[in-house]
């Protein structure tokens, strides 16, 4: 049986404990308004705190850290720098989602009212495969000045995103799935990806499935975003349409994303970027870190939790509007998280202390 959704046990009385990768650039900061917000919301979450240094040529650090989440099933994660040039020493970020075979990425992209955006109301949802595609990083040089690249499409990983996004779709009640490809160019590698999710489909007569090319895809999400509900690809398209739709309804700080496998989720904003150029300036934006929070709570069980967080960053965004620089307001990070707070505050009625 699938393992997905299942909510791991908790331990400790109701309690659950999570490993906490904060990464590099604003990951830490990032980090610490989420553990403000889960103290003043008295969020039964407990943090492992998994350090890892990037300029590490070893993979012991790396080691560490995927034991921890295979001990805890869940993790929040920022985004891990790869320092060394060594070119033997992987992205941290690539061999984790491999190791603990996070086979789909979920990117909830919706517009907030509250941010003056081109494009209103979007409502997207992109399922990426996560762990192949072009990122198999299989790369050499077969002879000097001639390098070759290896991309990966299997049928079994290309069937397990397609099944995710249509029994997705049909629990949230979506009405379409896209798939995105490149199969008219890449016959054998796109072509799988294409045909294993009209093989999919078949199973899913309430569902519409429709299929478009990847560069249409870009023109058409920039000029009618709407005509887009569930869409599925495979790992490269996916982090580029991630970005392009983030873009879209407010940049890089907003929306989080959901790494998914039969055992682990892991929980991240949504285009993981280090930010190592805003770092300590208390300046960038905390929402998409604290969205990737909630995201792990409602997994966790923790739905009540997830609401009260969820509803303190809707009123902060939309109603109070308190905006950092990258949505071109003049907040600072601890402004959006102090309001943050006291809306948290309120509504669990707790002692207001940081
Ligand atoms: P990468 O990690 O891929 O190198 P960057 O760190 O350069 O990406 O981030 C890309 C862009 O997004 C930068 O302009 C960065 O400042 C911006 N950005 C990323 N995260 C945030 C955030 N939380 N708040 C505000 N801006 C952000
Ligand atoms: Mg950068």
């Amino acid at each position: 049986a699938k393992r997905v959704d299942a909510i791991p046990i908790a331990q400790y009385g109701g309690r659950h404990a999570v490993t906490m990768l904060a990464g590099g650039g604003i990951g830490p900061e990032l980090m610490n308004y989420v553990k403000q917000v889960f103290r003043v919301g008295g969020v039964p979450v407990d943090f492992e705190d998994v350090q890892m240094n990037p300029k590490s040529e070893s993979n012991e650090d790396l080691e560490y850290a995927i034991t921890s989440i295979r001990r805890n099933g869940v993790a929040i994660k920022g985004n891990i720098e790869t320092g060394s040039m060594n070119r033997a020493v992987i992205s941290r970020n690539v061999a984790l989602r491999n190791e603990l075979d996070l086979y789909v990425n979920v990117l909830h992209c919706k517009s907030y009212p509250g941010i003056p955006t081109r494009q209103k109301g979007v409502d997207i949802l992109i399922v990426r495969q996560n762990t192949e595609g072009e990122y198999a990083m299989l790369e050499h040089e077969s002879v000097t000045g001639v390098i070759e690249s290896m991309k990966v499409v299997t049928q079994e990983n290309s069937e397990r995103v397609a099944r995710y996004a249509f029994e997705y779709a049909k629990k949230q009640g979506r009405k379409k799935v896209t798939t995105i490809h490149k199969a008219n160019i890449m016959k054998l590698s796109d072509g799988l990806f294409l045909e294993t999710s009209r093989q999919v489909a078949k199973d899913y007569p309430n569902i519409e499935h429709n299929d478009m090319i990847i560069d249409n895809c870009c023109m058409q999400l920039v000029s009618n975003p709407h005509q887009f509900d569930v869409m599925i690809m495979t790992n490269l398209y996916g982090t580029i349409v991630s970005n392009v739709v983030c873009g879209i309804v407010g940049g890089a700080g907003l929306l989080s994303g959901k790494n998914y496998g039969d055992h682990y989720a892991v929980f991240e904003p949504g285009t993981r970027n280090t930010g190592t150029a805003i770092a300590g300036k208390n300046i960038a934006n905390p929402i998409a870190m604290l969205n990737a929070a909630v995201d792990m709570l409602d997994h966790l069980g923790h739905v009540h939790h997830a609401k009260i967080i969820t509803d303190a960053i809707d009123k902060t965004v939309n109603e109070d509007r308190i905006h950092t620089p990258d949505l071109g307001g003049t907040a600072s990070s601890t402004d959006v998280v102090e309001n943050i707070l006291k809306h948290v505050q309120k509504a669990t009625k707790t002692i207001y202390w940081i």
